[in-house]
């Protein structure tokens, strides 16, 4: 055997027999071991290994001294972790059992061969490294789960607790001292936050089942003093190498502040930031079960009432964000103070709240509590130091109506709100059976009319305007109509009000353009030429002056076309796939283009400008009659509105303010049209007055195209 091979160890001989002491060390050397002394007593032998820490001591059990062997190892075992072997020529009972107490590493008996020597060190260090690595695994173990923030509990096969980490401990309330034995049962309750039921305990369930047990979302752990802890936590199965179930360990972590952020995000998801009212989800949600409610069961009942600021707009225009804010925070306590708790007060936005009373038959009490709400908004609001007065105007529905969904019902509410405010400010109405027909035939028109346009069933008609001074057509205005089959011609005003409310204006209007610039250029193609009233027939003039003057269209345009961006864009490509050119195009506003959405206006106008298109004002004079704005804005002819021109051959008032028009006009360097010419008389005072262009059934009513084509070609 050669030293180089064995790990050199210090070992520490205690052995009162000199001879066999050193016989020892001899034979240890031997072995490649270091045996820096011998020592004779267990006192000495104690503070030796103090200081010499060796890694081994081989201890004779019968020592002299007046310590032992046995209590100098369990002295120096006691101090230093070092494994120790007693030598021993013989023992009786007592000995040996004292002596196993020290939990030695090994027996040896004396007289003892080499191999045997060897053989019990070999064992000693091999058992002495595992004990070590075990317990410092433990010791690394512990540290973990008990620096970890969940809770961790452990049980045995038989389902009985052998393990707690602190945060356990912490969290119900059992010390791991007084838990190991007791049933998991015992020491985690654990219990449904809502059905109060107890939950069957995890740890158990994992080791009965052999699987991984979670705990159900709303977990609620009874600490050991009844104290109730949300928590969430999982079980499982502790395996053994060969797959058998040992025991199951358990981690359970405290889950107030998840379950706080949780409610907190559901809250908000559910309310309006600003006032903390239900928003308008959480509001729907509430109607559609009241709804379903009120369908089951015939005798529950509930109203609805929809509320909005009179005038809110001006107070935030005016005052700032800031302030109506502060204000729209006032009113919900407001609101609520007037009603119940199991009534659902919401914000939809803006300045809209809704209200549902729930289990409410009655509509008069529903109507007392709609004018005590109206009474108390009334009264002023102290903000900022400013005194705020408001109304409320408030849309009514009942359940009697047996709706099927929120939409509807929030619409008739809306329905029956905008009546409110038509009453005035600070009024509700209830939704009744007259405003459901008037909506439903509304709806049915709305319906209609789409219809009409994807069914191609619109025309367009044309008007001549005449130049007073020659009598030439110098344009023709393009109106449009409805033929609706079974029905016949509809005019115009009894659609075009419904597609601005349907938003389908612009979609008409846009069409009547197309449709009036393809009309205008293929009478472009037919021939040159003025055109003329003849006996009341549209007539080209075979010897007109060259380069003879050109004709026009003129296309209406709503205002709410003032809202889309790419207007301008529009027109140009409707131009250019036409063929026409700019100044063949006249575009016709109302003054409420003005007031509606006045920058953006005068922006798209000095745009359209550009292209060439000139723009007539139209019906002016029944408008906001602001001549204010006249010269604010890109205006080119003036449409006097045949209001002022029918009756002007009798009225000299209206004559009057026909001159002053016409006079304004020409100052301002506009040309003027007049509408509605209907008698040779107004023809001949407009002629007098300097007035450029006249229409009216004077001069002829709008003509389909194909009639206009037709007298062109006779
Ligand atoms: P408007 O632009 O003022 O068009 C003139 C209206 O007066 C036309 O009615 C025309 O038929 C009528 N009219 C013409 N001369 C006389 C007359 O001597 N006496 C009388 N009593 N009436 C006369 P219409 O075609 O029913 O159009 C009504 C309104 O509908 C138009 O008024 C215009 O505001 C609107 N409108 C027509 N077509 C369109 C369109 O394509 N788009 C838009 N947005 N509005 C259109
Ligand atoms: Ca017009
Ligand atoms: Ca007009």
């Amino acid at each position: 055997m050669t030293v180089e091979n064995v790990d050199r160890k210090t070992i520490l001989v205690v052995e009162d027999e000199v001879v066999i002491a050193m016989d020892l060390q001899a034979t240890l050397i031997d072995l490649g071991h270091a045996v820096p002394t011998i020592v004779t007593s267990g006192e000495m032998a104690v503070q030796v290994a103090l200081e010499l820490r060796p890694d081994l001591v081989l201890m004779d059990i019968h020592l002299s001294d007046a310590v032992d062997g046995i209590d100098a190892a369990a002295q120096i075992t006691q101090a230093l972790d070092i494994p120790v072997i007693y030598l021993t020529a013989y023992a009786d009972e007592e000995t040996l059992q004292r002596a196993s107490l020290t939990t030695p590493f090994g027996y040896i008996l004396k007289p003892f061969e080499a191999r045997e020597l060897r053989a019990n060190i070999d064992i000693a260090f091999y058992k002495h490294g595992i004990e070590k690595n075990l317990r410092e695994n433990r010791q690394w173990l512990l540290t973990v789960l008990n620096s970890i923030s969940e809770g961790v509990a452990a049980s045995d096969a038989s389902g009985l607790i052998k393990f707690m980490n602190p945060v356990a401990e912490a969290l119900t309330g059992w010390s791991q001292t007084e838990a190991i034995g007791r049933s998991p049962t015992e020491v985690f309750q654990f219990i449904d936050e809502f059905t109060r039921s107890l939950i069957e305990n995890p740890l158990l369930k994992s080791l009965q089942d052999g699987n991984t047990i979670h705990l159900p979302e709303n977990a609620l752990l009874r600490t050991r003093l009844g104290h109730e802890t949300p928590v969430s936590d999982s079980a499982s199965p502790i395996r053994n190498e060969r797959g058998l179930v040992e025991g199951s360990v358990m981690v359970v972590r405290d889950s107030t502040e998840q379950r706080r952020m949780e409610a907190q995000l559901e809250h908000n998801a559910l309310h309006d930031a600003l006032t903390q009212l239900p928003n308008r989800a959480l509001f729907l949600n509430r109607l559609q079960q009241a709804i379903d409610r009120a369908r089951r069961l015939p005798e529950f009942g509930f109203v609805v009432m929809l509320l909005d600021l009179d005038r809110f707009k001006v107070i935030n225009d005016t005052l700032g964000h800031l302030l109506g804010d502060r204000l729209l925070m006032e009113i919900a306590p407001r609101l609520k103070s007037h009603l119940r708790t199991v009534d659902t007060v919401a914000r939809f936005g803006g300045d809209e709240f809704a209200v549902l009373l729930e289990d409410i038959t009655d509509v008069t009490t529903a109507c007392y509590t709609a004018e005590r709400i109206v009474d108390e908004l009334k009264k002023p609001f102290l903000i900022n130091n400013y005194e705020l007065l408001i109304s409320a105007s408030i849309g009514i529905v009942q359940s009697s109506i047996p709706y099927e969904n929120t939409t509807d019902l929030l619409r008739d509410a809306d329905i029956a709100m905008y009546r409110a405010k038509e009453q005035g400010r600070g009024c509700y109405q209830v939704f009744d059976a007259v405003m459901h027909r008037q909506a439903l035939a509304l709806m049915q028109r709305e319906q209609a009319l789409t219809q009409a346009i994807a069914h191609d069933e619109l025309r367009v008609h044309y008007q001549p305007i005449v130049s007073l001074a020659t009598q030439n057509i110098a344009s023709l205005e393009a109106l449009v109509r409805w033929q609706k089959p079974g029905d016949g011609l509809i005019y115009p005003d009894q659609f075009i009000a419904l597609a601005e409310e349907m938003g389908a204006i612009a979609t008409i209007d846009q069409w009547v353009l197309r449709q009036a610039c393809q009309q205008l250029r293929a009478w472009q193609h037919l021939g040159t030429g003025a055109w003329a009233m003849v006996d009341g027939r549209i007539t080209r003039l075979p010897n007109s002056p060259s380069p003879s003057p050109t004709m026009a269209i003129n296309v209406n345009l709503s205002s709410n076309h003032f809202t889309q961006k790419n207007l301008v864009d529009t027109f140009a490509e409707i131009l250019r796939d036409t063929g026409l050119s700019g100044d063949d195009l006249k575009l016709e506003i109302t003054e409420s283009v003005f007031i509606e959405n006045a920058k953006e206006a005068a922006a798209m106008l000095t745009q359209l400008k550009q292209l060439d298109v000139q723009i007539c004002l139209d019906d002016f004079g029944t408008g906001y009659s602001s001549l204010s704005y006249l010269h604010q804005f890109p205006i080119d002819i003036v449409k006097i509105d045949r209001s002022f021109i029918q009756g002007m051959d009798i009225d000299s008032e209206k004559l009057e303010i026909v001159r002053a028009i016409i006079g304004l006009c020409h100052t301002l360097g506009m040309a003027v049209t007049a509408e509605g010419i209907e008698t040779a008389q107004q023809h001949d005072i407009l002629l007098d007055l300097g007035c450029e262009y006249g229409q009216g059934y004077f001069f002829a009513r709008a003509i389909d195209g194909a009639t206009i084509t037709q007298s062109l070609n006779s």
